[in-house]
């Protein structure tokens, strides 16, 4: 049992072998809890795994189905318990808009684990005791704001819980406590440079020098701009409450992917329409199993998060896998007129272009038997002249750039700052008058 023994530091840096070796106690363990569930015991009835011993290597995982969301919404309210109920100490239900929620029970010893696992993504990132931490994500059943909240403690930061929302009150704290690390959506970043000077405050009231961005997907020329507008460092935190929450996947100083913390999460990736596996290197929906979680185990669940596994070993030394950032959702794809397009497609064209500003809306409708593609954007006040030169090329400049990338002829109009919605939690940037909202 030596192997579940390792110390933190010693675990980032294991090497393959030992890794895996790692790997496949703690999925023996975790098959053998979620045979104790209801679900999981009448879902592994047909593989022929009965108990642990069925599982001989880290290939035999392929044995076991996938899990999706629907599969937990079925289990809902207890069918994925795995400990007595009075064992369990914390719940936390998904963000989905429709249907039965799903739920992950956590023991101590879970939320233990957990908040390892954040303290690591926290000092990959540069942060230490002194730092102080203003966490603007959500608190409450959402894991997002009291994910983060006891690794930053246990790391010995000074932990502002503000949560997300009133952007008045978010400045004086940052400008009173001297606000080093700030967690938030790239969105709500975005939004908060945006009423900066209005709300009476410039750069030179903070000390901000990180900021953890995560919750939704977003492209790196959103984080390039969060970066220059903030004069910060912005690293992107990937997570999802069936697996926890924040700190499944963190970038280290390096800014290049994402370490998985692989002793803690066994990641594959699979075709999303064979549902094969992909080799590295190739682009894939991610799979996830927990190894760490007695509470709610969930084998092989399928993320829905498009990503890219990158097996290069990275200059940090953690020698943990990374996997670039999240291109989306499967379920996000749009369909314009036969063509598959990402709202990151759109979203890494308009974010570079200086012009534009800090929010930004997709609206597909029909028009006749096509679809009709409209991007929204805010552009500076100072563009709203008599003279409407500069719009017009902005505008022909984005149609060209989005043409030549996703080959659709988009409408494009520009707004003035503060026209269109804002975005607190996680944002909305497709309307799809089709019959769909993203
Ligand atoms: P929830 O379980 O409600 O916290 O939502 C988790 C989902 O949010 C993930 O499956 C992703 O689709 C999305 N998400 C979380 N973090 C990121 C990130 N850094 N980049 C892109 N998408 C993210
Ligand atoms: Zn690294």
């Amino acid at each position: 049992m030596k192997h579940d023994l390792y110390e933190d530091q010693e675990v980032e840096r294991l090497d393959r072998e030992a890794l895996k070796a790692l790997q496949l106690l703690r999925l023996k363990k975790t098959v053998s809890t979620a045979l104790s569930t209801p679900f999981y015991k009448k879902r592994l009835k047909d593989t022929g795994i009965t108990s642990a011993k069925d599982i001989h290597t880290l290939e035999d995982i392929r044995k076991i189905p996938y899990t999706t969301k629907d599969d937990l919404r079925e289990a809902y309210p207890y069918g994925l318990l795995s400990v007595e109920l009075d064992e369990v100490v914390r719940m936390h239900a998904s963000s989905g808009t429709t249907g039965t929620p799903t739920v992950i029970y956590h023991t101590q010893a879970d939320l233990d684990n957990w908040t390892n696992l954040t303290v690591r993504s926290l000092k990959a990132t540069g942060c230490h005791k002194g730092d102080v931490f203003q966490n603007m994500m959500t608190y409450g059943l959402f894991t997002g704001g009291i994910g983060l909240h006891y690794g930053a403690e246990k790391l010995g930061m000074l932990v502002i819980p503000a949560s997300s929302g009133n952007t008045k009150r978010q400045f004086q704290l940052m400008k009173d406590f001297k606000t080093t690390t700030i967690h938030a959506t790239p969105s709500y970043m975005l939004h908060l440079y945006s009423r900066m000077e209005e709300l009476g405050y410039s750069l030179k009231d903070f000390n901000l020098k990180r900021a953890l961005i995560g919750a939704e997907p977003h492209s790196e020329e959103v984080r390039q701009k969060i970066e220059d507008l903030f004069q910060i460092d912005a690293y992107n935190s990937y997570g999802l409450s069936e697996m926890n929450g924040p700190s499944v996947a963190f970038e280290c100083t390096e800014k290049k992917g994402m370490h998985i913390w692989e002793d803690a999460y066994y990641v594959e990736t699979i075709d999303r329409n064979s549902l094969e596996p992909v080799a590295d290197g190739t682009e894939g929906e991610l799979v996830l199993t927990i190894l760490v979680r007695t509470g709610t185990p969930i084998l092989r669940y399928r993320t829905k998060d498009l990503t890219t596994v990158m097996p290069e070993p990275c200059s940090c030394g953690r020698t943990s896998r990374r996997i670039t950032r999240i291109k989306g959702r499967t379920d996000d794809m749009l369909i314009i007129n036969g063509v598959n397009v990402f709202p990151s497609q759109i979203e890494e064209v308009i974010m570079k272009m200086p012009e534009i500003g800090n929010n930004y809306l997709i609206k597909v409708k029909k028009e006749g038997t096509l679809d009709r593609l409209t991007i929204h954007t805010e552009v500076g006040a100072e563009l709203f002249t008599d003279d409407a030169r500069d719009l017009y090329s902005l505008k022909s400049r984005i149609k060209e750039e989005v043409k030549a990338l996703i080959t659709i002829n988009p409408a494009v109009e520009l707004h003035e700052p503060g026209f269109l919605p804002v975005q607190l939690g996680k944002a909305i940037r497709v309307e799809d008058e089709r019959g769909q909202v993203y």
